[in-house]
């Protein structure tokens, strides 16, 4: 499971981190070019990969991509 996050498109409004219901994001302190602060992954080994954050992200700044499933 990998959490991408386009930093240049968040604007740090803390949704995703508020819906999450596992904790896995948190605000940073690192700011991007537009000066809003971003959101990074905090728990990333308690991800359940429900794409709640991805829903609930209002720029489609960030994504979930499931780890590729070894076939057979
Ligand atoms: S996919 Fe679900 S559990 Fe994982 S970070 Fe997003 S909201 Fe949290
Ligand atoms: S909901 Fe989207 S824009 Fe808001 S902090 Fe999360 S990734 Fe950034």
């Amino acid at each position: 499971m990998t959490i991408h996050i386009d930093e240049k498109i968040c604007k740090g409004c803390g949704l995703c981190v508020y819906y999450c219901p596992q904790n896995v994001l948190c605000m940073s302190n690192v700011r991007n070019t537009k000066g809003y602060y971003l959101v990074a992954v905090c728990n990333s080994n308690k991800c359940k990969v429900c794409h709640t954050c991805e829903i609930n992200c209002p720029d489609l700044a960030l994504y979930v991509e499931e780890d590729d499933k070894v076939k057979g």
